[in-house]
């Protein structure tokens, strides 16, 4: 497979002539071939009516045809799997396990939403059925389910160059749900992007489906995403990035003269409290634990723990000592790309100047190149924090901020205090935990994922999983973006009323012929809707 560097308009190379930029290995500094050409508004436009076209067809399509489709990118995916771990290597300096894994994380993705639409009972199919005889008024038949947006357009995140860029979580689970996806590549990995593109394209074409189904835009700057996200034919949004992209995004979709609901997933610093009871017994699993954590993917992950609270005292003191002596002993890191390294030295810089924290280590050893960056860790105090809300701000990259507690009622003020994050994490002993409960309640209000004696890095896509979290860390909190459950994102109810059998779609006929579970006259159940009234 060769790279040629054009958006895919549909089947369609896009045309030269925007803007070029090109992609660079952040381990060396090294400039990669071929040049990527810009897209235009033309092929934002052309791209909303195809996808639009398509819709009209993929949107209705079987549980089991999306689900070959998505089993057809996912093997795709792995035939070409070399290739493209080995072009992402050299896009974003991540080593080939993470990103075998990644690629893995990926596939595995795409199957476990094929497994969900092939099942089919996703669609929340719920029936009431009429009831004529019904006094004093007769009651109509009534019959809904989940039905897919249309458009949707996707932005490819930097810190997943695979499993939440062009065929990640956003994009298998708007695709499961039958809508067509439209991908804006992130500049810093465009390879990978257009490779992972031209299998998903390949798939396109080898399940027979209709060309606008799915596509992929490049562009150097922000043109082409703004004009996306204003597009009237696009209908919602997936995004994970910047707080600073994800709210201006936000505030395009909701101030369009139709609004469309905009999923921005933007970072989050995933407090981690250390109670007593843990501090006095696990205190050195925990520091290796922490650091294994914070300086994983050099720290570029969206759930990594940037928010430490540990108790005040001797026991504090020496988990710090002991957390400052491995950070010490840390070598810098190769970070994505460029900017996002120097906005870690910016931030770095800046909290280092701030009141009420000292930087408490640092790597010892010098860094040699602009991309790689010294590990880093922060020490503060509750009343620091509580006065300088700035210390509770993101810095995206292997640094973390320890915050003393003088005691639980300190620390509890600093839980009421946090805003919306991803996950929080509480260390502690089954006793801690029944004398904290307060402290539970408090981040339950606070977080989409809270875990005992864990790390949050390292997210499971499972059914269950929770991937979201109240504002700032989302736009809303409401859902999450990785799992199952973010098919729902992307599917509105949808009610049928007094329409023949014929008529309806097949989740919601009479004799049930997918064999799915629905809610017949509010009980759960795979009977046809006949045998159920009988039963009554
Ligand atoms: P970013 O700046 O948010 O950019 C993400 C994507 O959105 C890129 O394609 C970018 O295009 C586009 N974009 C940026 N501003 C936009 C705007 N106003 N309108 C339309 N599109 C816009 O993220 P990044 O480049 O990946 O990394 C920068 C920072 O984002 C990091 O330092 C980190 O703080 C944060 N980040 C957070 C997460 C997370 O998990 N929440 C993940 C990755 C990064 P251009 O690149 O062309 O501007």
């Amino acid at each position: 497979m060769s790279l040629h560097g054009f958006s895919l308009i549909g089947s369609k190379p896009g045309a030269a002539g925007g803007a070029v930029f090109y992609g660079s290995n952040p381990a060396t500094a090294e400039v990669l071939e071929p040049a990527f050409h810009s897209a235009g508004s033309q092929d934002v436009d052309q791209v909303a009516q195809l996808a639009a076209t398509a819709f009209s067809t993929y949107g209705n399509l079987s549980g089991a045809a999306k689900g070959e489709f998505l089993r057809s990118i996912a093997a795709g995916i792995e035939e070409r799997g070399t290739e493209i771990v080995t072009r992402a290597g050299l896009e974003s300096g991540l080593p080939e396990a993470r990103l075998r894994g990644e690629l893995g994380r990926t596939t595995n993705q795409l199957r476990l939403f094929a497994g969900v639409v092939e099942e089919g009972s996703w669609v929340n199919a719920r029936i009431d059925p009429a009831e004529p005889e019904r006094k004093p008024l007769p009651r109509a038949d009534v019959r809904s389910m989940l039905k897919p947006l249309g458009p949707v357009v996707v932005f490819g995140a930097s810190n997943f160059p695979l499993a939440f860029s062009v065929a990640g979580g956003d994009t298998a689970s708007a695709l499961a749900a039958g809508n067509p996806v439209i991908v804006k590549a992130h500049p810093a990995h465009p390879g990978t992007s257009e490779l992972v593109g031209q299998v998903i394209r390949e798939s396109v074409q080898a399940c027979g489906l209709p060309d606008g189904v799915f596509s992929l835009l490049f562009d150097a700057h922000i043109e082409v995403g703004t004009q996306l996200v204003v597009h009237p034919l696009v209908k919602a949004v997936g995004f994970t990035g910047s707080p600073a992209a994800g709210n201006a995004l936000m505030k395009l979709a909701a101030s369009r003269p139709v609004p469309i609901p905009c999923y921005a997933e933007m970072g989050s610093v995933n407090p981690l409290f250390i109670l007593p009871g843990a501090m006095h017994t696990r205190s050195a699993a925990i520091a290796t634990g922490l650091q294994n954590s914070f300086t994983l993917g050099s720290g570029q992950f969206c759930t990594k723990p940037g928010l430490v609270f540990i108790p005040e005292g001797a026991e504090g003191d020496s988990f710090a000592e002991s957390l400052k002596a491995g950070v010490a002993a840390t070598a810098p890191q190769t970070m994505l790309a460029a900017n996002i390294a120097g906005k870690y030295a910016a931030a770095v810089l800046e909290r280092s100047e701030e009141d009420g924290v000292r930087l408490a280590a640092k790597s010892a050893v010098e860094v040699d190149l602009a991309t790689r960056q010294p590990v880093t860790l922060f020490a503060s105090n509750v009343s620091s924090l509580l006065g300088d809300p700035n210390l509770a701000e993101e810095i995206f990259g292997p640094t973390t901020l320890l915050v003393a507690y003088k005691g639980r009622e300190e620390m509890l003020a600093a839980a009421a205090a946090l805003e919306g994050h991803l996950t929080a994490t509480i260390h502690g002993t089954e006793e801690d935990l029944a004398a904290h409960r307060d402290l539970i309640a408090v981040l339950e209000s606070k977080v989409g994922r809270l875990l005992f004696n864990g790390f949050p890095t390292g997210v499971e896509v499972c059914h269950a999983m929770v991937h979201g979290g109240p504002y700032p860390a989302t736009s809303d909190g409401r859902s999450t973006s990785v799992g199952t459950q973010a098919i729902f994102r992307f599917a509105r109810p949808f009610c049928y009323q007094d329409f023949p059998d014929s008529a309806l779609p097949a989740e919601l006929r009479n004799g049930n012929p997918l064999g799915i579970t629905r809610m017949v006259n509010g009980r759960l159940t795979k009977d046809a809707v006949s045998y159920f009234l009988s039963q009554n």
